[in-house]
């Protein structure tokens, strides 16, 4: 067989998204937001209502965050510290925030972690080894899939928070550890980011009482937003106890850049000198490191972001309800409005929302979700007023008629020059 050129074979199979690029790029996908971060931002010139950031508690633009990024900036540089933690990149401000998070979620050990995709993709093949069977829910963030396959013993998935399900998985992987002498990790969401369902931990922690199986969880969208003191969705259902790991990233909640786990202590020390995506990486730089632990104490100081949060995620999910959408079974700030309508139909209705109602949400369709879906996907935050929300559920009213009386296929799709 001739042996193929392998960019000639890139051209050839773009990938499932890339394959849509042309249509795709600089407006559907990598689309350019200006402005400040907020509420409001820009789009193409124009001023839209942003609902596709997840800058749950507004930290993103607080004066606060801004002068502390600003000053640790020009007191550290980006480069302060260089090397990896392990051999030059320490100092007392990434320990201090290990501990501050650490104590803050309930646990006795905190470790940093440069980024929440690298981490928890890390953390699984770090714990494991190949005698472990890694159980996990088949709706999990792609860094905890691409986790597991790093992992070189057995897997298994349960479909989303079927309980039953992963029962019936937890039996099959006593079976397999009794054969090779190895032990059992279960993965989940704390808040699933697409859905904005809750994982069921209280249900995963019950199971503990009959089968020896430590629980990991990756609480990304619960992290600052869920629980009485924001401490995250183990924390909301009571089960902080029971949750062996937590693991949650800076990327959302925070408005920053990293992420962390906390443990008991042993497991994370192993983890320091276990995770490779940490051993072989940069420290995480000073400025953001400063920038965190302030964010950190704004999220702990006032309770009163989170409860303006939640005023919006209330008014905004009951004002869709009362308008007869379908926004799933969320029970988290995350905000799903399932639709039904071709892929075209998907792009036209977005693009007329950017264009003419100015408002700015992601779309989400094929080759994502199944042919015949649309989901747009909403992420209320503190700053978002409620003049946005009476204004987003007008527009939605007014394209979801279009939509039921195939506007979207009559019209042509907007273009763009791209
Ligand atoms: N886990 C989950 C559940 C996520 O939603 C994300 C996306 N931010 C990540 C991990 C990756 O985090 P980061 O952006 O910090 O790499």
């Amino acid at each position: 067989m001739a042996v193929k050129d392998l960019f000639e074979r890139l051209k050839e199979r773009p990938g499932p998204l890339g394959r849509f690029a042309r249509q795709l790029h600089g407006y559907y996908a990598f689309p350019q937001l200006e402005g400040p971060i907020g509420n409001r931002m820009y789009f193409r010139g124009k001023e839209v209502i942003v609902w596709s950031i997840n800058n749950y508690l507004g930290l993103a633009n607080h004066p606060e965050v801004r002068e502390t990024d600003a000053k640790a900036a020009a007191e550290w540089g980006l480069a302060y510290p260089m090397g990896a933690r392990m051999m030059t990149g320490e100092t007392k401000y990434h320990i201090q925030l290990e501990n501050e998070l650490a104590e803050f979620v309930k646990r006795p050990a905190g470790l940093l972690l440069n980024y929440g995709y690298q981490g928890i993709m890390s953390i699984i093949p770090a714990l494991l080894d190949r005698r472990d069977v890694v159980i996990y829910d088949a709706e999990s963030h792609a860094s905890i899939v691409d986790g597991v396959h790093l992992h070189k013993g057995k897997r298994m998935a349960y479909p989303h928070n079927d309980i039953e399900a992963l029962e019936k998985q937890l039996k099959r992987a006593v079976e397999h550890v009794k054969r090779t002498g190895g032990a059992i990790l279960v993965v989940t969401e704390g808040v699933f980011g697409m859905s904005g369902n809750q994982g069921r931990l209280k249900e995963i922690v019950a199971l503990k009482e009959k089968y020896p199986f430590r629980l990991l969880i990756d609480d990304a969208h619960g992290f600052g937003t869920m629980g009485p003191t924001g401490a995250g969705t183990d924390e909301e259902q009571g089960v902080q106890e029971g949750v062996d790991l937590y693991f949650a990233t800076f990327a959302k909640a925070m408005a920053s850049i990293g992420a962390f786990i906390a443990g008991p202590p042993e497991v994370i020390n192993y983890l320091r000198y276990n995770i490779r995506s940490q051993i072989f990486a940069k420290s995480l730089p000073l400025p953001i490191v400063i920038g965190n632990l302030k964010r950190l104490e704004l999220l702990r100081s006032k309770p009163e972001l989170r409860e303006k949060l939640w005023q919006v995620v209330r008014s905004l999910q009951s004002g869709l309800k009362e308008f007869g959408f379908n926004i799933g079974t969320t029970s988290s700030p995350v905000t799903p409005v399932y639709l039904s309508g071709s892929m075209e139909e998907a792009a036209g209705l977005v693009a007329d929302l950017r264009e003419n109602y100015g408002i700015f949400v992601s779309g989400v369709m094929y080759p994502v979700i199944p042919k015949g879906q649309i989901i747009l996907r909403l992420i209320p935050t503190a700053v978002h007023t409620q003049e946005d929300i009476d204004e987003t559920l007008k527009a939605f009213s007014e394209v979801r008629e279009k939509l039921a009386t195939k506007y979207y296929v009559k019209e042509p799709v907007v273009t763009f020059n791209v």
